[in-house]
């Protein structure tokens, strides 16, 4: 697939009558894309295509929900990012569905004014794969990391440089890889092409 698009509602979900996403919000989210996440995986996600959709997401045909506390856009390619009042459980929710490496489809959905370290947090979720550090291996053995929580006393607001390095290590290709997700025959880095669903939400 061709590198992700990005679609930022500019109202909250939900909201009747609609009501606007702060200009600071959309501005956060535009600059963790544009600054942050550019800065993983070796660059692949720099210069995404972003669009700012001019409503709510209920308004937009090409929006679900799933499970009431995951948005997204259900066609390869997209990537919704939307806010609403409030989310059950947590502050911000990430739905990513891959195939092996490459990134099908997907949304992260904020509560009203998510904070730039959270709007990083689910962007690790969402466009590198990142899972918890702490849901693998014991807190005190953990790097600091923009995925850990506040509560661990490991969390970072920003990508640390362990976030960077495993960024690239898990987009890196073999040499006649079609990007980003064709790897030639016999290739030690050849995974397997079965859909995988990862959701979360987090305080
Ligand atoms: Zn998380």
């Amino acid at each position: 697939m061709v590198k992700p698009t990005i679609v930022i509602y500019k109202y909250l979900l939900n909201s009747s009558p609609a009501v606007a996403v702060s200009q600071t919000t959309i501005d956060n989210i535009k600059s963790v894309i544009n600054n942050d996440v550019a800065t993983l995986a070796n660059g692949y996600f720099t210069g995404l295509t972003i669009e700012e959709y001019n409503g709510r997401p209920d308004d937009d045909p090409r929006f679900v929900m799933v499970d009431s506390e995951f948005g997204m856009i259900q066609t390869n390619g997209y990537i919704s990012v939307a806010c609403r009042q409030s989310i059950t459980g947590g502050s911000g929710s990430s739905f990513v569905a891959r195939s092996g490496n490459t990134l099908m489809y997907g949304g992260m959905l904020f509560e009203t004014s998510p904070t730039l370290s959270t709007i990083r947090h689910e962007s690790g979720h969402t466009f590198i794969n990142f899972e918890h550090p702490f849901d693998f291996v014991a807190v005190a053995l953990n790097e600091l990391s923009v995925m850990n929580y506040a509560s661990t006393g490991k969390r970072t607001d920003t990508f640390s440089q362990k976030d960077i390095e495993a960024s690239k290590f898990s987009y890196s290709r073999p040499l006649g890889n079609i990007s980003p997700d064709y790897d030639p025959e016999g290739s030690s880095f050849k995974i397997s092409e079965k859909i995988i669903i990862k959701k979360y939400i987090d305080p």
